[in-house]
């Protein structure tokens, strides 16, 4: 969507603004000056300032009260799910207005932008014109402060506009699709295919030629039952391994008529293999249906009846605010997805990240046909798309979730493709866990019984949703009390405050308390990681605590217990419905035995774990009991139960009833000096647990390492002191001149580091930008350091993995110290049956590996990854690809290098650490 081309012009209003290296006001006539924290806040205090970004803003000046005429909130009105990377430069481009060139200029750049958005909402050819002024009258009554600013341009319709409700498009429901047809993809047939979506004309790659023929073999008809075809694909970076298995699966969906998953771990990678698709798949077929489909969790979507309970009161004060802008982004919306989709990420955190959480599904509370919104349902919408699609582009957490509980049997997914394989192993351990906690316990009463007394909006218990049900069938409404009379042994609202005064309610919480303490009574953190969470075996417990135990799992199986009778009346209603069932309504029943069976197995899971305390331990699970706490904060406590494999459920949950698998990633193997570590990565695959021998196949990355990248270990800064490790990360992010993203395996160093260096740097025209710290929201900081050659990034796991930023952005990775596996129960028992150092060296390896690949992700890129490490062990050397130099040197060594940049990976790499 282009900006018109307007007048730039000026707004006469004052401006504010604030970064590491100064703030800035500018007077409501236009004249800039630069302004100590304490001026710009009895400023802003004052009289309402544009600003950009007000949480940020905040955070620079120390004055979390900051509020004003945000800028992103009045893009967020005009131009509905638009992106725009929240920065002054971000929104200058997203307006096409010159980009400020220092701090003082950013004030006038806001007056500019805000004179362009407003010249937007008057122009003839303003695309989200609809629904705009019903909103702005909203948003008045709400006292939004862009409201009285707004109104003079926003014209009254002539004709009253219709509410969001009855905008949004109908699904249509469509006929089943057949089973796919049993073909055989030719080699020659993939290679065309191949040639087709890399373009005419375009280098042919040998190794992306071989990847795509071994993919190939997924989709070849199976010979035996509940055993797939599975390949694991190694595809270093730059292979093309998206379009490389695109061209069969794409292949395939065409001559069989059948679906193809792809699943992938980061957003990132969703978005990516959105566009390659669409060298394969037009966006639309003839009858309008789309053959490619991007498929979330529920949690992900907007639930309209949500939002439509937050318009009419459900939120209150700044939230509500934020009702009406998701409302006009509803309006917009590609498919409704608000994590990650086209929402901005920023929205949420201007406002509250929580009232986002609340406007979706996230606990299955759906009434499905119950709810007035179902036809319009943007949940029912993609999963209704998904089940017409050729690719389904999803994540691991959802494809695994759709095999376990899937509603349908007839859209489990039979041929996936998981990319990014190496966190197959993670997603299936979140998946097939049980944990018994008081956020979890509270969450099953509110479903059975509904919200507490006071809280606002239309969510109801089972009672209500089911209240035909209860006068039509007396042995089902029975269920539906008994149930009800149960859950009251369920922890209820300020559980958490009773366990700390020690005076539990009910039986689950008589057990949480106990858990408490003894968690407490055995934490042997000391002073350590005070205020972190703590753990401990669930193993040694005494007989009281056993009692307690057994007690809450009789407590538990007097909810499951009607709940199974009341799915049996369910059943037998479908079977025989009664006159008044029509189709919404059976679809309705439907929907509620899917959820009771979730339940059911929740709690079932739940009893399971605590039959087992007290006996003797089951080799297959690793149980603890923990208590989570932030900064000193409780926020939950329970009992957890992993598998120890957990690709054993995966194996016959996903992959058996599969027909074909792939597992593929740039770092499936872990390297070992003498090559890839095979055979661990086909046991960590699931496969040989239903006896399956699957294929392997490794193509190497074309990009010339050895000359692009080094490796510098940095041998002078000193394990635990603070002040060298930050001193360390600004002077190498002066000497690269930013570009520098900086991982952490602690929240607390990358804080402290953070707060000694940002403001430095920012006076030298480095903008340091930090997770954990900043109040943005992770995919956003992403944007944002993309988008800046001269900003840097801190943070921890999730950037190790999930940036994917070509070119001059990123030209340093830097670790702070070897990133060791946290010492946890979990991690106790897996590494004692993974072979002890060996399985931690794998894991770090791993993670190193992945680190570094971020650095390279084209085949102009180049770049140093440092770690700051005295002791670097050499057995982990080999985790980085062969040939890249690895050099043992001084910090001083490292920054001349790092000034120079990597065409100094010449003669003098002599001191290759490897030799
Ligand atoms: S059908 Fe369910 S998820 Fe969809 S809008 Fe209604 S309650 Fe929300």
């Amino acid at each position: 969507m282009a900006t018109p081309a307007l007048p730039i012009e000026d707004v006469p209003l004052p401006a504010l603004h604030a970064s590491h290296a100064g703030s800035w006001l500018c007077g409501p006539e236009g004249s800039v000056k630069a302004a100590s924290k304490g001026e710009a806040v009895m400023a802003a205090a004052d009289t309402p300032h544009l600003i950009l970004n007000a949480p940020l803003v905040a955070t620079r000046l120390g004055y979390p009260d900051l509020s004003g005429l945000d800028l992103l909130e009045l893009f967020a009105f005009v131009h509905p799910a638009r992106f725009c990377v929240p920065t002054p430069k971000g929104l200058a481009h997203a307006l096409d207005l010159p980009e400020p060139e220092d701090g003082a200029e950013v004030p006038g750049m806001l007056r500019k932008a805000a004179a362009r958005l407003l010249a937007t909402c008057e122009s003839e050819d303003w695309a989200a014109r609809e629904g705009a002024w019903s909103a702005l009258q909203s948003l008045s009554r709400l006292r939004w402060p862009w409201a009285a600013v707004l109104s003079p341009h926003v014209a009254r319709p002539e004709r009253a506009e219709k509410w969001l409700f009855s905008r949004l498009p109908e699904w249509e429901d469509s006929g089943e699709r057949p089973p796919p047809g049993q073909v055989l993809l030719g080699e020659t047939a993939i290679l065309g295919q191949l040639g087709r979506l890399t373009g005419e004309g375009a280098e042919q790659r040998e190794g992306q030629r071989a990847y795509a023929g071994q993919a190939g073999n997924i989709f070849a008809p199976r010979e035996k039952r509940d055993k797939p075809h599975v390949l694991l694909a190694q595809a270093g970076t730059g292979i093309g391994k998206t379009l490389g298995y695109l061209a069969p699966a794409s292949l395939w969906a065409e001559k069989s008529g059948g679906t193809v998953w792809v699943s992938t771990y980061t957003k990132n990678l969703q978005r990516q293999l959105r566009s390659e698709a669409s060298r394969a798949w037009p966006d639309r077929r003839p009858d309008g249906s789309r053959p490619v489909v991007v498929r979330k969790g529920r949690e992900n979507y907007l639930c309209l009846l949500n939002l439509e309970d937050a318009l009419q009161g459900g939120f209150g004060g700044r939230a509500a605010v934020l009702a009406q802008l998701v409302a006009r982004w509803a309006a917009y919306s590609q498919d409704g997805d608000m994590i990650g989709g086209d929402l901005p990420g920023w929205l949420g955190t201007l406002f509250r990240q929580r009232a986002i959480r609340s406007l979706t599904d996230q606990r299955g509370e759906c009434i499905y046909a119950g709810c007035p919104h179902y036809r319009k349902c943007f949940i029912e919408r993609a999963s209704r798309a998904s089940a017409q699609a050729d690719l389904v582009i999803a994540n691991h957490a959802l494809v695994m979730v759709n095999a376990a509980r899937g509603r349908d049997h007839a859209q489990r997914p039979t041929r996936i493709v998981f990319d990014e394989g190496h966190h197959v192993f993670d997603a299936a351990d979140s998946t097939f866990a049980a944990a018994l906690t008081g956020q979890e316990a509270i969450e099953l009463k509110r479903w059975i019984l509904g919200p507490e007394r006071g809280s606002k909006g239309r969510r109801r218990g089972l009672a209500a949703r089911l209240a035909d049900v209860a006068s039509y069938d007396e042995a089902g409404g029975a269920a539906i009390d008994a149930a009800c009379e149960a859950a009251q042994a369920l922890p209820g609202e300020g559980w958490i405050g009773r366990l700390a005064e020690n005076e539990p309610s009910g039986e689950i919480e008589r057990l949480l308390a106990a858990v408490r303490a003894v968690a407490y009574a055995r934490d042997e953190s000391g002073a350590l990681d005070a205020g972190y969470g703590i753990e401990t075996e669930a193993a040694g417990l005494e007989g009281d605590f056993v009692e307690r135990a057994q007690m809450a799992a009789q407590a538990l199986a007097e909810i499951r217990t009607p709940l199974i009778k009341l799915g049996v009346r369910l059943e037998a209603m479908l079977e025989d419905p009664p006159d008044w069932l029509d189709g919404q309504g059976r679809a309705r029943i439907e929907g509620a035995r899917f959820s009771l069976s979730w339940r059911i197995d929740t709690l079932a899971a739940w009893e399971a774990l605590l039959g087992r305390l007290g006996g003797p331990a089951d080799p297959e699970f690793v149980d603890w009991l923990s208590v989570e706490r932030n900064e000193s904060r409780e926020f939950d406590i329970g009992l957890h139960r992993r598998f120890l494999d957990p690709m054993k459920p995966f194996a016959r949950v996903v992959l058996e009833p599969a027909h074909g698998v792939m597992l593929t990633s740039a770092t499936l193997t872990d390297r070992l000096e003498d090559g890839p570590d095979w055979p661990s990565a086909v046991a960590k695959s699931g496969a040989p647990h239903i006896e399956v021998q699957p294929k392997l196949a490794d193509a190497i990355s074309p990009f010339d390492y050895a000359s692009r990248a080094q490796v510098l270990i940095v041998t002078d800064v000193k394990k635990g002191d603070l002040a060298s490790l930050a001193g360390a990360y600004a002077r190498i992010i002066e000497a690269s001149g930013g570009g520098v993203l900086g991982l952490f395996t602690a929240i607390r160093r990358l804080r402290a580091v953070h707060g000694r260096i940002a403001d430095r740097l920012a006076r030298e025209g480095l903008p340091l930008f930090a997770q954990h710290v900043d109040p943005i929201d992770t995919g956003t900081l992403v944007d944002i350091f993309r988008d800046d050659p001269r900003a840097s990034l801190l943070g921890t796991d999730a950037l190790r993995d999930g940036v994917d930023v070509p070119g001059h952005s990123l030209r340093c990775v830097v670790m702070e110290q070897v990133p060791w596996p946290k010492p946890s129960i979990l991690h106790r028992a897996r590494r004692a049956a993974g072979g002890g150092s060996a399985y931690d060296d794998s894991i770090i390896r791993g993670r190193l590996a992945q680190a570094f690949g971020r650095l390279i992700r084209s085949r102009e890129d180049s770049g140093q990854f440092i770690v700051l490490s005295p002791a670097f062990p050499s057995r982990l050397l080999s985790a980085f690809p062969p040939g890249v130099p690895v050099i043992r040197l001084t910090l001083d060594e490292a920054l001349q290098r790092v000034a120079a940049g990597v065409s100094c990976a010449d003669t003098t790499l002599k001191e290759d650490a490897r030799e």
